[in-house]
């Protein structure tokens, strides 16, 4: 169990799985296995455990890889990314194993992959990299710290609209970054290039250890493979909610800008979890410091709130509604 100032207490209701089973794996490097139809197609990856705390991904990839699921076109590949910081998940602490050294999903830059610094993240980043360069779809699969309703995000490219337009799932697609530090793997320079074919997305399926998050996570990794075309429908089928199949369209919002704290102080008006819409520009939402945090223009949705406290955090993101 984990306090959180607005929700007491967040009950971790998803079961971490052994992926010990999958070190071997059958690629060279550790923890990623792949499968070749023997048929034209695109390469396709799904990531878990980018955050070490985030365990909804390990669930869809387990799940799937005891089910034996095969690509019927191209090739399937299942990582498991930050294995290290995975092995360290204890229920009792569940926000503790988010990382070794640093956050993996900052590293993505390439002095950093080519330099001579040395960490566990830069490390694995490096082990994955040959991989990461010759894939060519890839669902990095995250959860969140609060309740917030799940939602995909992509750096806003015109293929990833396209491609995210084409999973279709959860009920949001967040386009933008309103980033602060660093290069998530979805903003590594091969994905973020609009001559390439490449796109990688990720999605935050919910609260980390929320039952909801699994099966957001599942449907979601069901979607994805569904428009990559590597996949039968046939072979998702069992795994896919009623739920996800009756949704109704996902919306399309753009990130404009990001919220970091300049103080110590950052105080939300409202307990906001996510994803809430604020009709009117100019409505206070919090104070950092004492001074006011506005909404910049009608109708802003609020996304991905933080709690953790500290100069230079970044406590959300504005986004307003395409079309
Ligand atoms: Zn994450």
């Amino acid at each position: 169990m984990t306090t959180n100032p607005i929700a007491g207490v967040y009950p971790v209701e998803l079961q971490a799985p052994d992926i010990e089973p999958y070190r071997a794996g059958n690629t060279g490097i550790e923890f990623v296995s792949t499968f070749d139809s023997g048929k034209p197609g695109p390469h396709v990856l799904l990531n878990a455990l980018t955050h070490g705390n985030e365990i909804c991904g390990a669930i869809v990839l387990d799940t799937l890889l005891r089910a034996g699921l095969r690509p019927a076109a191209g090739r399937l590949t299942f990582s498991f990314n930050n294995h290290r910081a995975y092995a360290r998940f204890d229920a009792a602490r569940p926000d503790a194993s988010r990382f070794v050294d640093e956050d993996f999903n900052r590293v993505w830059v390439e002095q950093r992959l080519d330099g001579k610094e040395d960490n566990a993240e830069l490390r694995r980043a490096r082990e994955l990299r040959p991989l990461i360069d010759a894939v060519d779809m890839v669902l990095d699969i995250h959860s969140m710290g609060t309740y917030s309703l799940p939602l995909m995000i992509c750096n806003g490219l015109e293929k990833e609209r396209l491609f995210t337009r084409a999973i279709d799932y959860p009920g949001h697609i967040m386009c933008g970054s309103g980033h602060v530090v660093g290069k998530r793997m979805i903003e590594y320079t091969p994905f973020n290039d609009p001559t390439n074919h490449k796109v990688a997305v990720l999605v935050e399926c919910g609260q980390h250890w929320a039952a909801a998050t699994g099966r957001a996570a599942m449907d979601t990794a069901c979607k994805f493979l569904l428009a990559s075309g590597a996949v039968n429908p046939a072979s998702l089928s069992p795994f896919l909610s009623d739920q996800a199949r009756t949704a109704k369209r996902a919306e399309m919002w753009d990130v404009t800008d990001g919220v970091t704290a300049r103080s110590a102080n950052f105080h939300f008006a409202q307990p906001f979890v996510g994803m809430e819409v604020i009709p009117r520009q100019g409505t206070e939402i919090a104070k950092d410091d004492g001074e006011p945090v506005v909404t910049p223009y009608d109708n802003c949705l609020l996304m991905m709130p933080s709690y953790k406290q500290g100069v230079g955090n970044r406590k959300l993101r504005f986004c307003k509604r395409v079309g």
